[in-house]
């Protein structure tokens, strides 16, 4: 195999690449100067290096002196009574966006399709019941589950109140849903911050 098709063969690894756009990609690497190319390769062959996933939120963040935490979990003035359970780390970055929630994080990996309960797995609920359990030692008083307003989003809320149910019983911890603002279908990752903060001081 010749470095063209073995770099086409990897970008078509890339989510939602097919064949022929990870063939566009190689070509147009082809044509651009040289500096650009070189300034590329080693940003890939530092990432792994510099940005990890934080211990306690999973979200990924640039490696800093907090050692095994993001800045945001390390940051004591934040409000550790407060826990938002998001999708992606993209919901994560638009709630901080909005600049009214001082509360922690945690990043469930992804969602529960209605037709698809296989993706569970690839949730880290297990990972979720165990932070709970730890910050309730440290005050928790609050989860707040942000899905986007659709089926799937409706679905995942409905798994994590499941795995929660004991936990929250246990310490008196009382669960939450993003209020109305947010309207049907949206994504939580496009909604402007004026939208999440209704969303934040309406939730029931
Ligand atoms: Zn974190």
């Amino acid at each position: 195999m010749t470095t063209l098709e073995k770099l086409i063969k990897h970008f078509e690894r890339f989510p939602g690449i097919g064949s022929r756009q990870a063939r566009r990609f190689a070509h147009h690497l082809l044509t651009e100067p040289a500096e650009s190319v070189i300034e590329l390769s080693e940003l890939i062959s530092a990432i792994q290096s510099t940005v990890k996933e934080c211990a306690f939120c999973h979200r990924f963040h640039a490696v800093n002196g907090t050692g095994d935490v993001c800045t945001i979990c390390a940051d004591p003035k934040r409000d550790h009574t407060r826990l938002i359970v998001v999708e992606r780390d993209s919901d994560m970055l638009a709630i901080e966006r909005s600049g009214t929630y001082d509360g922690l994080y945690f990043i469930l990996g992804g969602t529960v399709p209605l037709l698809d309960s296989e993706d569970i797995k690839k949730l880290r609920g297990t990972a979720l019941k165990r932070r709970v359990t730890k910050q309730a030692g440290n005050g928790l008083a609050e989860i707040i589950l942000a899905f986007s307003v659709n089926p799937d989003g409706e679905n995942t809320s409905r798994y994590v109140e499941s795995i929660l149910k004991d936990s929250v019983a246990t310490h008196t911890i009382t669960l939450t849903h993003l209020g109305r603002g947010l309207s049907t279908g949206s994504e939580l990752e496009y909604a402007d911050p004026e939208t999440i903060k209704n969303a934040l001081s309406n939730r029931k």
